[in-house]
Formats: structure tokens, C-alpha cells, sequence
């Protein structure tokens, strides 16, 4: 699902986000690996300020795996608890359970100390669009020990989704929005898929990325498309792939808004290979 965002959707998703969260003690912050830091909502912090909290890098295996684990590292020393995941698969949700116990430490013990015993954790997932958030609720509440129903008074309207004795999942995701703040940052969301590219700006995006390519996954283009010399100016780089490609226009012209979206659709796909666009250590 891709999103045009307007100031009417951000207030509008701020809002249930506001709502939402006042139900439940965990936020599980779904990053896209590829993204780490574009795919973060500047506001969460603030929102989920005295709630538990678990960031998960997800997608993880359409990202590059010395940087995943650079990511953790980062992540892990900024004091959050996290975890490299695939929603899709499951992989890497296995320890969830772990997870919350060690990021709801506090609330746990508090809980104890007050003579209050087995209340699950209340759990909900958060992220930008097409990050994985209905995914990861699918991968659970597929394997979930029961659908709790709604309960009257406490949780009006809700449904919540039995991951185990300790924890439910609130079964609606929370939206938010994603940054603007420059434009290196649209181009990288727009690139994963997370806010819609525009058919014009299909070229620019391909463009971009074919630039970032050289930099720093030198090989990919003239593994994927042939004999390409990958030195050429990105605009030419883009018309060898037209070429390779056989797109061509009526006049026999290489048609390089076909090849854009080709490229850009190898990338989304992982079939450029695994590629992390924000570099840890540069972000
Ligand atoms: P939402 O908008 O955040 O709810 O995102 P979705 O759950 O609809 O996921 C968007 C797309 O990403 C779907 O095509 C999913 O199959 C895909 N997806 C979700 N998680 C993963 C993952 O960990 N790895 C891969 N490769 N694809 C994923």
C-alpha cells in the first residue's frame, strides 16, 4: 500500500496513533532494515514516551547483512531492545517472546511488587507504510493461541490477538508517517516502496540509484543485466540497461522509463541483491 501523505493523513494517523497507544504498555517499532534511519518516525519517542518499547528491523533479508548487524549494534547501544526479523517468513521472531520479557522488565516487576500477577503485556505494532506491519501481525496471529474478543469497558472496539500467557497484540497496526525532512530521504523511501513514486519520477529514483550503486555495490548492474560498462554517466548506464533489456521505443530508442521501472522493480524485489541504502556510520 503506498501513500501519498498530505497534512490531513498525518493528523488523521497522529490521531488513532494518540489513541491507540493509550491502550497498551508495548510499542513495537518496525523499522525497514534498508532504511534504518528514513524509515524511523520522527515523533514516535515523544509519542511512546513512557512506554516499553522493541525496534524491530524487519525485512531483513532484502538488506545488506554486514550492515544489519552494524544496525543492531547502533540500535542495541542507543539502549533499545531489537532484533533483525522477517515478518514474512518468521525468521528471527522466534525470541519475540524474549524480547518483550526484556523490554517490559520494569512494568513486570512493578507488577509484582503490587501483588498483581499474570497480566499480559498489552503490545502494539507501529510503522511507517508497507514496512511490514500487517505482515507481522498476520505471522502471529496465524500461529496465536486465541483471538481474544472485545472486552467491554477496557478495550471497546478492539481486538486483541493471544500471542501466549504474557503477551497480546493489539490487531490493528499503528500508521505513521514518514520524514520529510530532505530529499535524499523521499528518494530512499520512495525507492523501498514506502511513499508512491510518481511515474515521472521514475527516471529521477532510477537515476539515484544507480548513482548509489556505483558507490557502494559496485558490480550489481553488470551482474544482473550483462556487459555493462558500470563507469558510464547514470543517464547512459540507464539506456545500456534499456538495451540489455530490450526495451525499446517504437522508433527502436531505448525506452528508459521502462528500464527505470524494470530497476526499480529488481530492487524492491531483491533480485538486485541484498542493498542497504542507509549507511551505518554515515546516517
Ligand atoms: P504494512 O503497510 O506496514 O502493513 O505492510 P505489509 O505488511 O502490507 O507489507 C508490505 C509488503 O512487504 C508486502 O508485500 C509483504 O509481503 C512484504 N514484507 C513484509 N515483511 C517482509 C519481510 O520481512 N521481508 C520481505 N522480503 N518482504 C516483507
Amino acid at each position: 500500500m503506498n501513500v501519498q501523505w498530505y497534512p490531513g493523513h498525518m493528523t488523521k494517523a497522529r490521531r488513532m496513533m494518540q489513541e491507540d497507544i493509550k491502550l497498551v504498555d508495548l510499542v513495537v517499532e518496525l523499522l525497514d532494515a534498508r532504511v534504518p534511519v528514513s524509515s524511523r518516525n520522527p515523533d514516535i519517542r515523544a509519542m511512546a514516551a513512557n512506554k516499553s518499547r522493541i525496534v524491530l528491523l524487519n525485512k531483513a533479508d532484502l538488506a545488506d547483512e554486514a550492515q544489519n548487524r552494524r544496525w543492531e549494534e547502533i540500535i542495541r547501544a542507543e539502549g533499545a531492545v531489537t532484533a533483525l526479523v522477517n515478518a514474512r517468513s518468521g525468521s528471527g521472531l522466534k525470541t519475540f517472546g524474549q524480547l518483550v520479557q526484556e523490554a517490559c522488565r520494569e512494568k513486570i516487576e512493578r507488577d509484582r511488587r503490587r501483588g498483581i500477577k499474570n497480566r499480559p503485556v498489552r503490545a502494539m505494532v507501529a510503522g511507517i507504510p508497507n514496512v511490514g506491519k500487517s505482515t507481522f501481525i498476520n505471522t502471529f496471529a496465524g500461529r496465536s493461541v486465541a483471538k481474544t474478543g472485545n472486552k467491554p469497558g477496557v478495550t471497546k472496539g478492539k481486538q486483541w490477538i493471544r500471542l501466549s500467557k504474557e503477551v497480546e497484540l493489539l490487531d490493528t497496526p499503528g500508521i505513521l508517517w514518514p520524514k520529510f525532512e530532505d530529499e535524499e530521504i523521499g528518494l530512499k523511501l520512495a525507492l523501498i516502496g514506502s511513499i508512491r513514486d510518481e511515474i515521472l519520477q521514475g527516471q529521477e529514483l532510477a537515476l539515484y540509484l544507480l548513482g548509489f550503486l556505483a558507490e557502494h555495490y559496485a558490480g550489481t548492474i553488470a551482474g544482473r543485466y550483462g556487459e555493462i560498462d558500470e563507469k558510464l554517466p547514470a543517464p547512459q548506464l540507464l539506456m545500456e540497461i534499456a538495451k540489455a533489456r530490450g526495451c525499446l521505443k517504437k522508433g527502436g530508442e531505448p525506452d528508459t522509463d521502462r528500464a527505470a521501472a524494470l530497476l526499480l522493480d529488481d530492487l524492491r524485489s531483491g533480485r538486485l541483491g541484498r542493498i542497504t541504502l542507509d549507511r551505518a556510520g554515515e546516517a
